[in-house]
């Protein structure tokens, strides 16, 4: 009976490749469709909480064999440029999404996974089975998974409540040649926003910021944007005098949804940006991408042996996965609405000036502890 589940994960970005290879490896028949190739450059901050390291390995993928970054000190500063450093309490790696989505799609290919690049357009639930139709094709699967990131044209599909509203934040991120501490991720507040800096794999510092759309709207363009907000912090300001752009242009994404979202939506399980995304400045988005997507892996395998109801299988993934992140969810949303306020983020420097422990409790509130390698 085992043999003929298929599951189809819509979205091959960090969490629906992490799935895949998880249920592959488990000998499940998986497809994964992906609307882009691979290697691709994605807007992200590309430092990574080792929290997934142990679970990366136990599904066969080494980030540190390919050349990532080791980091285990925060650099924090303020609008005014008042600034404290300590190490992390549990540390991370940089590397690009260019390299790391592609080693995951390698590896998926490797365990037997298909992967097909197409784009989802829309899809069924009926009699147990799901019909999930993409540009080219149809293809029927037992159990489907939602890995489509942030906001997709399936959430207009599913008619998900967040997607009738519009977001106020645009992200932009590019690749320069600096000279910037290897063991370093930095992050620097500016009127509106936030910006986060740390080096990838290819020796790169990624460069990559979220801005208010409305204090972003009053400029020309991202130079001026650049030049008259950012460059207000003096760190900001050093580093783009002296760094040397390597990509033709930044990229840009807007319609960045923090908003609370569903877990399960017409019997899909939702992991990674597609269950919720968590304020950038945490650095915890592609650790909780991986993580759900292991979480949802064990529900699914567990609620299969087991022989449990779908509305079971739902129920425990919802619960485990609001376990697991939802208090993160909250404090990352509490410590973003502070930064945005000048007088909270001035006397908050001030106080963990003079207290620093305090700013490793608020960075462990955001994430999680090393993540089992049982498997
Ligand atoms: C500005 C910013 C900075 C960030 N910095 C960090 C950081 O430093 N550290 C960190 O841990 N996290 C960070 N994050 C969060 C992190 O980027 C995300 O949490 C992570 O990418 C989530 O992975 P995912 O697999 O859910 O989504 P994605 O990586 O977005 O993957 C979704 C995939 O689905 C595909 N797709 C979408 N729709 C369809 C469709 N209809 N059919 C087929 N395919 C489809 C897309 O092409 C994409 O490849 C940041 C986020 C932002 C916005």
């Amino acid at each position: 009976m085992h043999k003929d589940i298929h599951i189809v994960i819509i979205g091959g970005g960090l969490a629906g490749l992490t799935a895949a290879i998880h249920l592959a490896l488990k000998g499940k028949k998986v497809t994964v469709i992906e609307k882009n190739n691979y290697p691709k450059h994605k807007v992200c901050g590309e430092y990574i909480s080792n929290e997934v390291l142990p679970y990366l390995h136990t599904l066969g993928i080494y980030p540190k064999d390919h050349g990532v970054k080791r980091i285990s000190n925060f650099l924090f500063s303020n609008h005014s440029g008042s600034s404290l450093e300590i190490s992390l309490p549990l540390g991370g790696f940089g590397i690009s999404r260019y390299a790391i989505d592609q080693l995951l799609f390698d590896r998926a290919k490797e365990v037997g996974v298909i992967c097909i690049q197409d784009l989802v357009i829309d899809l069924k639930y009926e009699n147990e089975i799901f019909k999930v139709k993409t540009r080219k094709s149809v293809l029927e699967a037992t159990y489907v998974i939602g890995a489509y990131g942030k906001r997709s044209g399936v959430d207009v599909t599913l008619s998900r409540k967040f997607i009738k509203n519009t977001s106020p934040w645009l992200a932009v991120k590019a690749h320069y040649k600096a000279d910037f501490p290897e063991d370093l991720v930095a992050l620097h507040n500016f009127d509106g926003g936030y910006c986060g800096l740390s080096k990838v794999e290819t020796g790169a510092v990624n460069v990559c910021y979220l801005a208010d759309y409305k204090t972003f709207k009053k400029y020309k363009d991202l130079q001026s944007y650049q030049n008259e907000v950012l460059e207000k912090n003096k760190y900001l300001k050093d580093f783009f005098t002296t760094a040397t752009p390597l990509f033709k242009k930044p990229l840009t994404i807007s319609q960045i949804f923090f908003e609370d979202k569903t877990t399960i939506e017409n019997h899909i399980l939702m992991i990674g940006d597609s269950a919720g995304l968590i304020h950038p400045l945490c650095g915890n988005g592609m650790a909780m991408a991986i993580h759900s997507a292991k979480i949802a892996s064990d529900c699914l395998l567990h609620h299969i042996y087991v022989g449990s109801s779908r509305r079971e299988l739902e129920l425990a993934y919802t619960a485990q996965w609001k376990s697991v992140f939802a208090k993160r969810m909250r404090n990352g949303a509490m410590i973003q609405k502070g930064l945005f306020n000048k007088r909270i983020a001035k006397l908050g420097v001030s106080i963990l000036q003079r207290s620093p422990s305090l700013l490793k409790k608020v960075i462990t509130s955001t994430h999680g502890t090393i993540l089992s390698d049982e498997f």
